[in-house]
């Protein structure tokens, strides 16, 4: 069985170039945001929305991930925020390298707070380390309250957890006590923030929070 020493060596390799960005994000005093979620749960909008809210003199940056298409990129340019669109072809999460690239071609010096929208997947992202400073993982209320227990990998590894999608609970029938508590019982010590993009309840607060993280 030889595979196993083959993905620990790709992912020391990976590792060691995450340690390399997150050196090149210290040294501009950049705080970077790993930001993960299945598809559709509003990556790209919490983006938009927290980018909206940031206070003046903390500007934002965005790299953002996708399997294929620009659709995300250009509504994020069209706001005129440094954006720099990495497709990956296929693959099913970002890695250290990816973003690498990527930051030789963002503006650094005008950039303070650096949202990393990952590949739409709950499985395998957490698994990369990129050198950002926090995970962020997204969830939105249609894809239902059983997220924490099905995939605890990404829910564990969150500083935040961002449930987007909020003014749809009564919808969906959405148990946002079973949800926190599964996410509770993965991770005790992550930050859970119920909010919605669309109408914007509960972002301020999210927005809050963020920028005192950066310090
Ligand atoms: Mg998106
Ligand atoms: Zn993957």
């Amino acid at each position: 069985m030889t595979q196993l020493p083959v993905v620990k060596h790709i992912l020391a390799a990976n590792e060691s170039l995450a340690e390399e960005n997150r050196a090149l994000l210290r040294r501009h005093g950049i705080f970077g945001l790993n930001i993960m979620a299945s598809p559709g749960a509003g990556k790209t909008s919490l983006i938009l929305a927290t980018a909206d809210r940031l206070p003046a003199g903390l500007r934002p940056g965005v790299i953002e991930g996708d399997l294929a298409s620009s659709i995300d990129a250009d509504k994020i340019a069209a706001k005129g925020i440094p954006v720099i669109q990495i497709n990956t072809g296929g693959n099913c999460h970002l890695d250290a390298p990816m973003v690498g690239n990527a930051l030789k071609h963002l503006p650094l010096a005008e950039i303070d707070l650096l949202f990393i929208e990952n590949v739409g997947n709950l499985v395998c992202p957490a698994n990369f380390a990129l050198g950002s400073d926090m995970n962020v993982v997204v969830a939105g209320v249609p894809e239902g309250h059983d997220k924490p227990y099905k995939y605890p990998g990404m829910f564990a590894a969150a500083g935040a957890v961002v449930l987007n999608k909020a003014d749809m609970i009564d919808v969906f029938e959405f148990d946002a006590d079973y949800f926190r508590r599964g996410l509770e019982m993965v991770n005790p010590t992550a930050n859970l923030f119920v909010l919605s993009c669309k109408t914007g309840t509960g972002v301020p607060e999210w927005v809050q929070w963020l920028t005192a993280q950066r310090g």
